[in-house]
């Protein structure tokens, strides 16, 4: 037994939870009258996100125990060392949380964070969505993610659609992230994606919190609500990384539709040269662009989405 299996049905609060030695997560836990399945919300896995973080804020508000069948536990802060201090990577040990779930209890400060957050709430979870955002070095279209082909029979996809943004995004299977390994343990689960530049969209705050919402209806925690039936974009793709360091010039913006080869951005080297111009891979639209000026060789660059065919 411990604090998530004693939640008594009625309860609706925040919590604190002691995830290791050297982490507290405020947690905001609500038990409905009736049982059911266990959904887990995270943000703020990289700690210069907002617009999870702030919907995960508002709302308790929205869910009333009495109408809900089941648990919703909502973690808006899930790496509060790197929360508290801007970064998208632990102050610490410098490791990105969302690259290494499932973690290792006798790990380092990331590790321990990480496996106590997969032990302690993500195995027992049926559903899982981790919001994200471009944080303060990358923006990004809203795009919902999920793990799978874009099929009505496969739940992530269906989740997504329930999401309700107007473009989904397979997930590239990346090893370590949060709903990735959660998804290959069986669990339906999804992310998202919302803007980002180091602010916080208000726009992002009332979606995220909304497709909140409609996934719990979705998932029968909440009474049904007509789901949105409209058109969705569907993208497959991944970030081309830059080569080179220097000051990065994009020469496209967020949600333009591009051509195969057009160049997308350009790094400078400190004579002001071209170290690196970044062409598109294919047809597409720009989801995700690197908002800092200054690039390191590694780096995310440019996110170009690929239209997928859809069955349903
Ligand atoms: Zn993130």
């Amino acid at each position: 037994m411990d604090w998530l299996e004693e939640l008594p049905a009625g309860f609706s609060g925040w919590c604190t939870w002691q995830a290791t030695t050297d982490a507290q997560i405020e947690v905001f836990c609500c038990r409905g009258h009736s049982p059911g399945p266990l959904a887990l919300i995270t943000a703020g896995v990289h700690g210069d996100e907002y617009e999870g973080p702030a919907a995960l804020f508002s709302l308790p508000p929205f869910l009333p125990p009495d109408r809900l069948k089941g648990t919703v536990v909502a973690a808006p802060t899930a790496n509060p060392a790197a929360f508290a201090a801007g970064t998208r990577l632990h102050p610490e040990d410098g490791l990105n949380l969302a690259r290494t779930f499932p973690g290792n209890a006798r790990g380092s400060s990331t590790e321990r964070l990480a496996a106590a957050i997969f032990e302690s709430l993500v195995t027992r979870a049926d559903y899982l969505v981790d919001l994200h955002s471009g944080g303060v070095e990358y923006v990004f279209l809203p795009v919902v993610g999920f793990y799978g082909l874009p099929n009505c029979d496969n739940p992530s996809f269906r989740a997504a659609r329930a999401f309700g943004l107007p473009a989904l995004w397979q997930l590239p299977p990346t090893d370590g992230v949060l709903s990735c390994e959660a998804w290959k343990r069986g669990k339906i689960a999804i992310g998202a994606e919302y803007r980002g530049a180091g602010q916080l969209s208000g726009d992002g705050v009332r979606d995220y919190r909304n497709g909140i919402l409609a996934c719990l209806s979705h998932w029968a925690l909440l009474a049904p609500t007509s789901e949105k039936t409209g058109a969705v974009d569907v993208f497959e793709g991944d970030w081309m990384l830059a080569a080179a360091s220097g000051i990065f010039t994009a020469h496209c913006r967020l949600g333009d539709a591009v051509r195969k080869g057009v160049t997308l951005a350009a790094i400078m080297g400190n004579r002001g040269e071209v170290q690196q111009q970044i062409a598109s891979p294919c047809d597409g639209v720009v989801l995700g662009l690197r908002s800092k000026a200054y690039i390191r060789a590694a780096n995310w660059a440019v996110l170009v989405g690929k239209s997928m065919e859809t069955n349903g």
